[in-house]
């Protein structure tokens, strides 16, 4: 039986310094049958760029701007995102001796550059953005939550799509979520903007519940387990983080398109749910065009 299903990876990383980039990765990804993908900056200094300060984020921006036009080249549906990650915020903290309110402060001005280029279209959104997914100190957890604040509020006032990268605690970390959602008034189409991104199925299915949109990582294991357990209301991401150095959870875009066409000759998931998941939930929740 043949599948016929473009496949989608709603959040993944290119790297052109120490990976192959995003043409590279756009091309092999195509020819798998992709068709879209979200591109999620990465800090400055895994481009090199080693100073910890304001005009570094803006250098590492235009880089990534350019990878998502170098994908785009290759008529491949690119979403583009630039943001401050909380883990950002220890490296500065702990390697560059940053202060905590000079971290703070840092993160806010380039939340509100990217802001800016997505109010102008040049930027689909804001990621990532979040809290810190391991233990780390209060302060930090607290400046990284001010952050991830700051850039709902560009949600709601310049549509910014957010990707964000959360602990995993299940529904109490979409309980947080959603109380300062409601806070800065996020609502209407708004909603389905906020992405929890590296989501487990049960922070997936609390985030849907309460309207808004989540990527799952796209293993073999997490697949299974969402397409024989979840109803087709998410979406799937590599988050591919093309450095052959940084070891961590690396799944390559294609690798996840496989995954998914193996599920299928398996009869564990139809064309039907596959479409969904890579098709519909993306053209509804980054309002592109598929085809
Ligand atoms: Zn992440
Ligand atoms: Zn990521």
């Amino acid at each position: 039986m043949k599948l016929d299903v473009a496949f989608s990876d709603a959040h993944s990383h290119s790297n052109p310094v120490h990976g192959v980039g995003a043409k590279v990765i756009a091309r092999k990804f195509k020819e798998k049958g992709g068709w879209f993908i979200a591109l999620v900056s990465l800090s400055p200094w895994s481009y090199g760029i080693e100073s910890p300060g304001y005009e570094s984020y803006i250098k590492a921006i235009t880089v990534h701007r350019r990878e998502c036009d170098d994908a785009a080249g290759e008529r491949l549906n690119v979403a583009c995102f630039s943001g401050f990650h909380p883990a950002d915020v220890d490296r500065l903290i702990d390697k560059y001796k940053v202060p905590g309110e000079s971290v703070l402060e840092l993160g806010l001005k380039v939340i509100e550059y990217i802001g800016g280029l997505c109010r102008d279209r040049v930027l689909s959104g804001i990621g990532e953005v979040g809290r810190q997914h391991y233990k780390t100190s209060p302060e930090r957890v607290v400046i990284a939550e001010l952050i991830l604040e700051k850039a709902l509020e560009y949600l709601v006032d310049y549509d910014c799509i957010i990707q964000m990268h959360l602990e995993h605690t299940g529904p109490i970390t979409v309980e947080l979520v959603d109380r300062v959602a409601k806070r800065v008034n996020l609502r209407g189409r708004h909603m389905k903007r906020l992405i929890f991104h590296h989501s487990k199925p049960v922070t997936s299915l609390e985030a849907y519940k309460r309207g808004y949109s989540s990527t799952i990582p796209g293993t073999s294991r997490l697949l299974r387990y969402a397409f024989t357990t979840m109803d087709p209301f998410y979406m799937v991401e590599s988050d591919y983080i093309d450095d052959p150095h940084r070891p961590g959870v690396v799944a390559y875009p294609w690798a996840v398109v496989d995954e998914q066409v193996e599920l299928y000759r398996e009869g564990v998931v139809d064309e039907e749910y596959l479409h969904k998941i890579n098709i519909d939930n993306v053209v509804r929740v980054f309002e592109v065009e598929y085809g």
